[in-house]
C-alpha cells in the first residue's frame, strides 16, 4: 500500500477558518498535523461571542508553547473585519435578543450565507499566499440545521472558488461526519500523535481551558468542559459531547 509522506503530498499548505472555538482548534491541530504550511483566518463582524477572538490569540500562543513542533509551520494570523455583516443580518449571535427557533426550523443564531461570505474571503486570500487548502469546522451531524454547513454546499463552494479564481482549491472539513464527543476523541489523537509526550491530555486541556464556545460570551464559569454560561445552545453541545467523551474514555 502507497503512503504518502507529507513531502509526496499534493497540498502542503493550508490556511484555517479558525476563530478561536473547539471545533476550529481541532481542524488547525489537524492542519499542522498534515501540512508543511499552515495560516489562520478569523472574521470579526460584531459577533456577541467577541471573546471567542480574543481566545483564538491565546489558543495560538499555547499551541506554540505546548507543541514545539507545530510552532515552525505556524504562519500569519489574520483577522478581516466584516462588519458589513452585522448590517445585512439581524440575528441573535449579532443583537442582544434572546435564543429561539424561527418559523423556518432554523434557531435565530442564523446569518444567511455566513460560510459562503467566510469562505469566499478565504479563497481570496489563500490564493494571495498561495494556500492550497481551506479547513474549516462545519459539520452536518451535530449542527442546528444550518444549510450553510452541509456537505453538499461546501462541495459545490469548492468547485464555484477554483473555477472563480482558476486556482484549484481543496476545501478540507474534518468536522464533518464527527459529533462533538468525537471531535474531542479527535483532538486528543491529534495530540497523542504530535510527538509530544501526553500531548493527547495536553490539547484536550488546552482545548478545555483556551477555546472559547458559549455565544454569550461568557468567561466566568468554569465547567469541567471549559468557560461558559451552560445553558446557552453552543455550551449544551460542547457539555453534552465532552461528558460522552470522558465516558467513552474512562
Ligand atoms: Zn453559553
Amino acid at each position: 500500500m502507497f503512503i504518502p509522506t507529507p513531502a509526496s503530498r499534493a497540498h502542503t499548505s493550508a490556511l484555517v477558518l479558525f476563530s478561536g472555538g473547539q471545533d476550529s482548534t481541532t481542524c488547525l491541530a489537524h492542519a499542522l498535523s498534515r501540512y508543511e504550511r499552515v495560516e489562520t483566518i478569523a472574521f470579526d463582524y460584531g459577533q456577541r461571542h467577541k471573546v471567542e477572538l480574543d481566545a483564538r490569540l491565546q489558543v495560538l500562543h499555547e499551541l506554540k508553547k505546548r507543541f514545539p513542533q507545530w510552532a515552525g509551520k505556524l504562519g500569519e494570523n489574520h483577522l478581516l473585519d466584516l462588519a458589513v455583516l452585522g448590517q445585512v443580518s439581524d440575528c441573535s449571535l449579532t443583537r442582544d435578543v434572546a435564543f429561539k427557533m424561527e418559523a423556518s426550523g432554523l434557531p435565530n443564531t442564523f446569518v444567511p450565507g455566513r460560510n459562503l461570505l467566510f469562505l469566499t474571503l478565504a479563497a481570496a486570500l489563500a490564493y494571495r499566499r498561495d494556500l492550497q487548502v481551506l479547513v474549516t469546522g462545519v459539520c452536518e451531524t451535530d449542527f442546528s440545521g444550518y444549510p450553510d454547513c452541509r456537505d453538499d454546499t461546501m462541495k459545490a463552494m469548492q468547485l464555484a472558488l477554483s473555477l472563480g479564481m482558476d486556482k484549484r482549491f481543496l476545501v478540507e472539513t474534518p468536522l464533518m461526519w464527527i459529533d462533538k464527543a468525537d471531535t474531542w476523541a479527535l483532538a486528543h489523537s491529534l495530540g497523542s500523535e504530535s510527538g509530544v509526550a501526553q500531548g493527547g491530555e495536553a490539547l484536550v486541556e488546552l482545548i478545555v481551558e483556551h477555546t472559547h464556545t458559549c455565544y454569550l460570551g461568557d468567561r466566568i464559569h468554569r465547567q469541567a468542559w471549559g468557560y461558559g454560561c451552560g445553558e446557552c445552545p453552543a455550551c449544551e453541545l460542547r457539555a453534552r459531547g465532552y461528558e460522552r467523551f470522558c465516558q467513552a474514555a474512562a
